[in-house]
C-alpha cells in the first residue's frame, strides 16, 4: 500500500513562469505532443488516416458554401417577387435548382460527418490495442527495481488509466481543430466583404474563454497527477476489498468496515478537490460565454441596421447572420479543442515519460561465461535496496561449483532472498562482483543468465491458468509440451494429484475463469517444484523456500531427491528446516546480511556456534 503521503489542502502548482517569454513556451510546449499522436495513427492505420484528412476538410469547407447558397437563394427569391411585383412571370426554376445545391450540399455534409465519425469508431479499437501493447511490451524490458518503486508504478498506473484513450482524443481534436479553422477561414473571406472589424470582433470574443479554459484543463491535470498515491491507495483496497485471495481473511478478521471507510475517506478528500474545480472553471465558462454572446448580438445588431439602410440585400443579411452565429460555434468549438488538446496532450506526457523509461540496470551482451566449471561466486559483495537506511548485504564471499549444494540459513529478513535476486541480476551491487560461469552478471545478456538460472521464489506465480501450463511456465520452449509436464510432474512429485484432477493437465486452476479447480499450499509447491524440473537446462537451481507447507520429512525426503535429480548442477536451497539444511554440501548463516557461519553440517556443529545451537534447538522439537 501506497506510504506517500502529503499534505491534503496543498493545491498543485506549477512552479511560476519567470517571464512571459518562459511562460509562452512552456505553455505550447506541452502541445508538442500532438505530432506525435498523429504519428502514432499514421502508423496504426494511414489509410484511415488520409480518409480522415480528406472527410475533414470537406466538413470545414462545406458549411461557407452552405452559407453562400442560402444568400444566394434568399436573394434570388427577393429578385423574383421584384418581378411578380412588376407583373412578369416568375422563373421558379432559377431559384429552385439553388435549394437543390443546397440540401446537396447538406447532405454532403452530412455524410462527411458520418464518415469521420466512423474513422473515429474504427480508430479507438485499434488505437487503444496499439497503446496497451506499447505499455505492455515496455513493461517487459524493465527493471524488477523499478516496479518496486512507488513513483515509477505511479507513471505506469496513470499511462495504463488514461493514456489508451487519450491519443485518439487528441488526433480527434486535432482534426476537429484544422475542420474548424478552415470554417473560420471560409467564413471570414465571406464577412470580410461586409467588414474587416465585424471579422476581428469574430475572433477576439472568443478569446477570454479559451485562455479559461487552458487554465483550468493545466489544474484539472496537475491535480490528477498529484494524486496518483490516492489511486493507488483506492485501487489496492478495492483488490483487498473484492478479491478471492483476500476475502478469506478479510470476512474473519472483521476488516470490512474498516477498510470501505478508508476508501470512502479517499473519495471524499478527493472530490472536495474536484467540486472546487469544477465549480470554478464552469463559474468562469458561463461568464466568459456571456461576453461572447454580447459580441455576436452586437454584431447581430450591425448587421440589422444595415440591411435597413439598404447597404446590404437581404441575402447578404441572411448568410452575415448565419455566418456569425456558425462563426461563433466554430470559434468557441475550436477554442474548446484547443483546451481539450492541453488536456490530452498533458496526459500523454505521461505516457511518453513512462515509454520512455530506460531500464536501470544496463543491460549486457555476453551470452556465454569463460569458465563454465567455475560456477557462481560472490566477491565482497555489498547492496542497499534504493531509498534504504542500511545496506541489506554486506561484504558476501561465496563460491559454488557445478555439482554442489549451498543452503543459506537465517532469520527472516537476514538478506537470503536479496542475495538471489543479485545473481539474477535483478539489482546491482554497490561494490564487488557477482560472477557466473567465470563473468560478471553485468556483463550477461539477461536473457541468457536467465536460461542458466531457474529459481523458484517462495511467493513464486500462482497463474490462472492450467495445471499444465502451470508446470510448463517453467521453460517457455517447453509451455506447451505434454510430455514434458508429465516428466517435470513426476520430479517434482506432482503426478498424483494432478492424475486425481477432473481434466488432468488440462484442468483450469484458481478462481478466476470458468471451471477453475483451487490447490491447496502443499499442492501448489509441488507444482511450483515440477516446474523447477521443467527448467533442465538451467545450470543452477535455487529453491527459495517454496516447500515450507510440506511437514520437514516430505521436505527432507524431497531435497534428497531433488539433489540426485539435478547432479551436475548447482542447487541453492533457502530452508528454516535443519534436517534439509545438512544435506547441503556447503552451509552458509547470514545475519543482518553479513555470513557469520560458513562450512559443511559437521564442521558447523563443531564450530558449536550459532548454527550448532539453532540445529539443537530444533532436534529437541523433533525429539
Ligand atoms: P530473507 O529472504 O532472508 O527473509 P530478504 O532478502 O527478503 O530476507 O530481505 C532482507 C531485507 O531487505 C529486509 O530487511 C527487507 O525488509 C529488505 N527488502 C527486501 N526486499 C526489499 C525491496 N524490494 N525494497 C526494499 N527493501 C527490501
Amino acid at each position: 500500500m501506497s506510504t506517500v503521503r502529503h499534505n491534503p489542502h496543498a493545491v498543485p502548482q506549477a512552479a511560476p513562469a519567470k517571464s512571459f517569454g518562459e511562460a509562452f513556451t512552456r505553455h505550447f510546449a506541452v502541445y508538442g505532443y500532438t505530432r506525435r499522436a498523429v504519428e502514432l495513427v499514421w502508423n496504426t492505420n494511414y489509410r484511415l488516416a488520409i480518409i480522415l484528412g480528406l472527410l475533414t476538410l470537406a466538413a470545414g469547407l462545406l458549411p461557407a458554401a452552405m452559407a453562400w447558397v442560402g444568400k444566394l437563394i434568399v436573394d434570388g427569391v427577393v429578385g423574383q417577387i421584384d418581378l411578380v411585383k412588376g407583373g412578369a412571370a416568375p422563373d421558379y426554376w432559377a431559384v429552385l435548382q439553388l435549394v437543390v445545391l443546397e440540401g446537396g450540399i447538406i447532405a454532403l455534409l452530412n455524410a462527411a460527418q458520418r464518415g469521420i465519425n466512423a474513422c473515429q469508431s474504427l480508430l479507438r479499437a485499434q488505437l487503444g490495442f496499439r497503446v496497451n501493447e506499447m505499455i505492455l511490451e515496455k513493461a517487459l524490458t524493465l527493471d524488477l527495481a523499478q516496479f518496486e518503486d512507488a513513483e515509477f508504478y505511479d507513471k505506469l498506473l496513470r499511462a495504463r488509466r488514461e493514456a489508451s484513450s487519450r491519443p485518439l482524443s487528441l488526433v480527434m481534436r486535432s482534426f476537429a481543430l484544422v475542420q474548424q479553422l478552415i470554417s473560420l477561414i471560409s467564413f471570414s473571406i465571406l464577412i470580410a466583404q461586409f467588414s474587416i472589424w465585424a471579422m476581428v470582433l469574430l475572433i477576439v470574443a472568443g478569446l477570454p474563454a479559451f485562455v479559461a479554459e487552458t487554465k483550468f484543463s493545466g489544474d484539472a491535470f496537475r491535480l490528477f497527477r498529484f494524486r496518483a498515491p490516492e489511486a493507488r491507495e483506492q485501487n489496492y483496497l478495492e483488490i483487498v476489498l473484492a478479491r478471492e485471495d483476500h476475502a478469506k481473511e478479510v470476512k474473519l478478521f472483521g476488516l470490512g468496515p474498516l477498510m470501505l471507510k478508508r476508501y470512502k475517506d479517499i473519495f471524499l478528500k478527493v472530490y472536495a478537490e474536484d467540486r472546487a474545480l469544477t465549480l470554478r472553471r464552469e463559474g468562469w465558462g458561463l461568464a466568459l460565454t456571456l461576453i461572447g454572446t454580447l459580441a455576436l448580438y452586437g454584431a447581430y445588431a450591425w448587421i440589422v441596421i444595415a440591411a435597413i439602410d439598404t447597404s446590404i440585400t437581404l441575402g447578404e443579411m441572411t448568410m452575415y447572420l448565419l455566418l456569425f452565429r456558425q462563426g461563433q460555434g466554430a470559434v468557441s468549438a475550436g477554442l474548446g479543442s484547443i483546451g481539450g488538446m492541453y488536456e490530452d496532450n498533458l496526459y500523454l506526457t505521461n505516457l511518453y515519460e513512462y515509454l520512455e523509461q530506460e531500464p536501470q540496470a544496463g543491460a549486457g551482451i555476453e551470452t556465454k561465461g569463460p569458465h563454465p566449471e567455475d560456477g557462481i561466486r560472490f566477491e565482497h559483495v555489498s547492496f542497499t535496496y534504493p531509498d534504504a537506511p542500511a545496506a541489506t548485504l554486506t561484504d558476501i564471499n561465496l563460491h559454488v561449483k557445478p555439482g554442489e549444494s549451498l543452503a543459506l540459513v537465517g532469520e527472516n529478513g537476514a538478506g537470503k532472498s536479496t542475495l538471489i535476486k543479485l545473481l539474477c541480476g535483478f539489482y546491482e551491487p554497490d561494490s564487488g562482483k557477482v560472477m557466473v560461469h567465470g563473468r560478471d552478471v553485468r556483463e550477461w545478456e539477461p536473457e541468457a543468465l536467465h536460461r542458466c538460472i531457474g529459481v523458484i521464489f517462495q511467493d513464486f506465480n500462482k497463474y490462472q491458468f492450467t495445471v499444465g501450463e502451470n508446470i510448463g511456465a517453467g521453460d517457455v520452449e517447453g509451455f506447451d509440451d505434454e510430455a514434458r509436464w508429465a516428466d517435470a510432474a513426476t520430479k517434482g512429485m506432482a503426478q498424483p494429484f494432478v492424475d486425481k484432477l477432473p481434466w488432468g493437465f488440462k484442468t483450469q486452476l484458481g478462481s478466476w475463469f470458468k471451471g477453475g479447480k483451487e490447490l491447496s499450499t502443499g499442492q501448489w509447491q509441488k507444482v511450483a517444484l515440477s516446474r523447477a524440473f521443467m527448467r533442465s537446462k538451467a545450470e543452477v537451481l535455487v529453491l527459495d523456500e517454496p516447500t515450507a507447507a510440506m511437514d520437514a520429512a516430505a521436505e527432507a525426503e524431497l531435497f534428497e531427491y531433488f539433489r540426485e535429480h539435478t547432479q551436475g548442477k548447482i542447487t541453492v536451497l533457502i530452508s528454516h528446516r535443519f534436517s534439509t539444511v545438512r544435506q547441503a554440501d556447503q552451509i552458509a548463516v547470514l545475519d543482518e546480511g553479513r555470513i557469520i557461519e560458513f562450512g559443511g553440517h559437521d564442521e558447523l556443529l563443531a564450530q558449536d556456534g550459532v548454527y550448532a545451537r539453532l540445529f539443537l534447538l530444533q532436534a529437541e522439537g523433533y525429539r
